[in-house]
Order: structure tokens, then sequence, then C-alpha cells
């Protein structure tokens, strides 16, 4: 199936990587050449596009990369985007390549971006969501957000472990930025028997008096999984306001960043190819100023602008079987 309009289109990855990237910049080439487009990779993100780091790709620039980490065209965050200048000089390097569409693989930041780009020069543009956060409006789940809970999910069975052997109680911090996605989905998965996200407020008493009975019920470890942009503060704070409220030995552990790397999961590759290929077809299709999700298994268009005024919802409902699990 070739496309009549050729288009030279620009793809790169912004903000903060996640796992999978690669599998949707390997979707984005290969479906354009398929469709008879020309595609350029711009390298570290709008800064690439402002010192006109850009290189024409083939389908042979993305083999062997489905099943990698990280992006292989880098990332940035790029102060220079943010003014009008520095926006016309990244529009002046894309004239001069001819790329007249431009395909983000990133978060809401991105966005908002590639939304100014969109307004102030005409461009064709077509965002992609590449978050471990799963924080964005649009879609159901965003590229890299299921390889991050699976590694977030194998190191709190590895913590438990060593908890359960010293009769610890441990104290995990996840990150996921102002969202609790993250959080919910590793300690429903790593059996926490707590977890603290932005979306809720914590009740630090009522906590501890979990935590107390339940060693008193013969648990021999305890773990509670803390979102990084929880509002009761980070992992050590929250460990000073428990340490006076329970007799546990109480250890802390921050996971970082490892959960933004790895090979991706089968999920986030199948995710981003299909993400991947969906945004070329958009882009055929000459929608512009739109972000590609998937919503109830369906691809689902949404307007950039939306991934940054409107809030997607975490399910709260799920708190009611933390009591229950954690018993
Ligand atoms: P993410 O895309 O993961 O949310 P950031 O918020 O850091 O990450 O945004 C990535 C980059 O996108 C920024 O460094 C900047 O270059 C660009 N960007 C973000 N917000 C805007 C904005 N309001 N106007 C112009 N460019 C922006």
């Amino acid at each position: 199936m070739k496309n009549k309009t050729q288009k030279r289109i620009g793809l790169l990855t912004s903000g903060g990587d996640s796992s999978g990237m690669n599998a949707c910049i390997r979707a984005v080439v290969r479906t354009a050449v398929f469709q008879g487009h020309r595609i350029y990779g711009i390298y570290k993100g709008y800064q690439g596009l402002l010192d006109n780091l850009i290189k024409e790709m083939s389908p042979r620039n993305v083999g062997g990369i489905i099943n990698t980490g990280g992006t292989i065209l880098q990332t940035s965050r790029c102060k220079e985007f943010f003014t009008a200048s520095g926006r016309k000089r990244a529009f002046e390097n894309m004239k001069q390549h001819g790329i007249n569409a431009l395909i983000v693989i990133g978060g809401d930041g991105s966005f908002h971006g590639l939304h100014k780009m969109i307004k102030e020069f005409r461009i064709q543009g077509i965002g992609l969501p590449g978050t471990i956060d799963n924080d964005l409006y649009g879609t159901d789940f965003t590229i890299g957000f299921d390889t991050a809970i699976n590694t977030a999910m194998e190191a709190i069975d590895k913590i438990r472990d060593t908890a359960t052997s010293h009769s610890r109680l441990f104290i995990v911090e996840v990150m996921g930025r102002d969202s609790g996605y993250l959080a919910q989905y590793c300690g429903i998965a790593g059996g926490a028997e707590d977890i603290l996200i932005p979306e809720k407020k914590d009740d630090i008493r009522k906590i501890a008096q979990k935590l107390e009975a339940g060693f008193h019920k013969g648990k021999k470890s305890s773990i509670l999984v803390v979102s990084e942009g929880d509002e009761t503060g980070n992992a050590f704070e929250i460990k000073e306001q428990i340490r006076k409220l329970v007799d546990w030995e109480i250890r802390v552990s921050i996971l970082g960043h490892i959960q933004r790397g790895g090979s991706p999961s089968a999920v986030d590759r199948f995710l981003a190819t299909r993400m991947g290929f969906e945004s070329v077809i958009a882009v055929n299709e000459g929608r512009t100023d739109k972000m590609v999700g998937i919503v109830n298994n369906q691809i689902k268009l949404t307007p950039l602008e939306q991934t940054w005024t409107r809030k997607k919802k975490i399910d709260l409902a799920f708190y009611k079987m933390i009591d229950a699990l954690s018993i």
C-alpha cells in the first residue's frame, strides 16, 4: 500500500526516555518507507532540531533494536525550544531538509512544544505517548509503562526476600512524578501492604496501625510502596513519621532510574509497534495536532492540547483491595 503524496517526515524522541521507544522508532521508520515517504531521524530531541542533527533513515538503520531499551535517537530537555526564536530556528532546519511533518515520541511537555510548532509554522504533527508514568490523557497505556512496572515488581520481589529474612518493614519509592499509576500496579503485583500515591490523601497513623497489627499477627515482613510525588513526603520523610508509631525495623529503598531502562516487555513492544504504525497512517490521512492513543483496545486520536489540559484519572477503587489482601 503506497501512499500517493510523498512526505518528508521528521522523527524525534523528547523528554524522559522509556523502554519501547526503539520499537516505536523502528515501526515509524519502516511504515513510512513502506508507504513511500522519506523519514528523517532527529537526534537529541528538540535540541537536535535546533542544532540540525538530522539524518535520513532507512529500514536497515532500525534493525536489531526492537528488543533494546533507551532511544537510538537519544533525547533531551531543551530550554531554547520554549522561546519563539528557538522554534523559528528549528523550523528553518526542517525547511532545509524539506521536512513537512513531525512525529514526536514523548510526554505532554513534548506535545506542548509540537503543538506550538504546528500553530506557528503550519507543519503537520503527530504525538506518540512515551513515558513510564502512564499519566497521559487519551490513552489507556503509554510506551514504557509495562516494562517499568515489571522492573519495579521484580525489585520488590527481591526486597521482600531480604525483608522477610530480617523481619523488616521496607519503604520502596518508585517513579511516576505526580501520578500514582506505577506505584499502583507494581504495588499490587508485588503484594505490598500499602501503597501511597499523590491522588489519595494518606493517613499515616492508620497505615502504621495496620502494619503494627500485621507484625503481631505473625507477618514476617511488610512493604510500603510510595510514589515519588506523594504529598506526605519522600520515602525517608515517611520513614521518620512511621518510625515513631511502629516496632518494625525500617529500611528505605529508592528504585530510581532502573525503572526507565532495560529490554522492553512484549506488551510494550506490541504497543509501541502498533502506535508507531498508526502514527504514519495518521500522517497519510492528513491528520495533525493529535496524539495516537489506544483506548479500550481501539486506536484513538486525541487533540495534543488535551494531553496537558486534561488529567487522566486513576481508579481509586483498587484501594478497596489492599486492605483485604494485606490482612
Ligand atoms: P515530557 O515530554 O516527557 O513531558 P518535558 O516536559 O521535559 O518532558 O518536555 C520536553 C521538552 O519539550 C522540553 O525540554 C522543551 O524543549 C519542550 N517543551 C515542553 N513544554 C513546552 C512548552 N510549553 N513550549 C515549548 N516547548 C516545550
